[in-house]
């Protein structure tokens, strides 16, 4: 089994990434940003716990967050591996991770981190937000609180996975098929 952790800020290209990887990998895709749309666009108690965090670019609690996870993990025992998309975004949430996999006898076998700067992010999530229907993609203001929180909470995952050498950084600027080259180099060396 592979289980890839594809990391960087909002807007680094990783939802975009995972689908080649999906097909080239035939793995699953599991991407908490999708997962709480989905909850919030069929109303459920748990979308609508989570949109009011959502909207400001804030992270969901983690105990909300690590529960709805492991019930998507938990319902898809069959696979080849996962790649987890926007998960986990906090260190909590990292060592949550590594006990619901041991507790399968699996582990998270790299985290591949998408660099891409702070202004490329801005203009591409503003980009995005004309067509995604997304609220925290049209607002600036919410954009970059988001990138602020993926400074503070997020990045300390990046090193709490590079104390067991799980952590690669990988140029997240320039064509998509370049940059799916760039991962699957990495990857196809991991398998
Ligand atoms: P994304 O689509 O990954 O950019 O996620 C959109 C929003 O969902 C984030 O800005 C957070 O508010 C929330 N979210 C997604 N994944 C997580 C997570 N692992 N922990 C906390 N909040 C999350």
């Amino acid at each position: 089994m592979i289980n890839l952790i594809l990391f960087g800020p909002p807007g680094s290209g990783k939802g975009t990434q995972a689908k080649n990887l999906v097909r080239r990998y035939e793995l699953l895709h599991i991407s908490t940003g999708d997962l709480f749309r989905y909850e919030m666009g069929n109303d459920t108690p748990l979308g609508l716990k989570a949109k009011s965090y959502i909207e400001k670019g804030q992270l969901v609690p983690d105990e909300v967050t690590i529960g709805m996870l492991k019930n998507k993990v938990d319902a898809n025992p069959k696979v080849k591996g996962y790649i987890f998309d926007g998960f986990p975004r906090t260190v909590p949430q990292a060592e949550a991770l590594d006990k619901l996999l041991k507790g399968k006898g699996q582990e998270v076998t790299a985290l591949l981190a998408l660099d891409v700067d702070d202004e490329e992010i801005v203009t591409r999530l503003l980009e995005r937000g004309k067509t995604s229907g997304r609220k925290d993609d049209s607002n600036e203001s919410t954009i970059r609180n988001r990138i602020e929180v993926y400074k503070s909470e997020t990045t300390p995952v990046f090193d709490y996975y590079a104390k067991s050498d799980k952590s690669q950084m990988i140029k997240g600027l320039g064509l998509i098929p370049t940059i799916a080259k760039r991962l699957y180099r990495v990857i196809d060396k991991l398998k």
